[in-house]
């Protein structure tokens, strides 16, 4: 095992988000706007959005001030986390470029959506990608459509518990 490896497995405390309302965020009670430094996704009235979106403008009226945050999202990244994590298989070399492709045009369709669920990383293995997630349902919608579009695959999707839900989908190429 790499030390890159051992360090994605350490689990550490981080804001957890709801599971029924994936695109609100509990655990940051402030009124006003809270702005991520790092991607400036921007939360108001515990939903998120994206940066630059007219939430600025109702925030105004609300008047609760600005606060300044690192996001969930952004957190789950610097500290090695992830919420899904999709493992592909025995990926035929001419599959490749278009699998590639693929999970970049998914993900960024997805965090158009909800600018808290993303693609953290697609890293080369010996015999395939590990695409991780900061969205475990985003990982298995992907996988999903991995089947969907390239055919001959085989998915299995298991759930680790605590301290987060993570999803984690093996994609084998048969
Ligand atoms: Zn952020």
């Amino acid at each position: 095992m790499s030390s890159k490896q051992k360090k994605k497995s350490v689990i550490l405390k981080v804001p957890q988000r709801h599971k029924e309302t994936k695109h609100e965020q509990a655990g940051h009670a402030h009124k006003g706007l809270a702005v991520c430094r790092q991607c400036h996704n921007t939360l108001f009235r515990k939903e998120w959005h994206h940066p630059g979106s007219k939430i600025f403008e109702q925030a105004r009226i609300a008047q609760g001030g600005v606060h300044f945050i690192i996001c969930p999202a952004c957190l789950m990244v610097r500290n090695h986390l992830y919420e899904g994590e999709i493992i592909i298989k025995n990926i035929p070399a001419k599959y490749e470029t278009e699998m590639v492709r693929f999970v970049i045009g998914y993900g960024a369709r997805a965090q158009k959506r909800d600018p808290q669920d993303r693609v953290i990383d697609i890293a080369k293995t010996k015999d395939g990608y590990r695409i991780t997630t900061t969205e475990n349902q985003l990982a298995v919608r992907m996988a999903k459509k991995i089947k969907s579009v390239f055919g001959k695959v085989q998915i299995s999707i298991s759930y680790a518990k605590e301290p987060y839900q993570i999803g984690r989908v093996v994609v084998f190429f048969a």
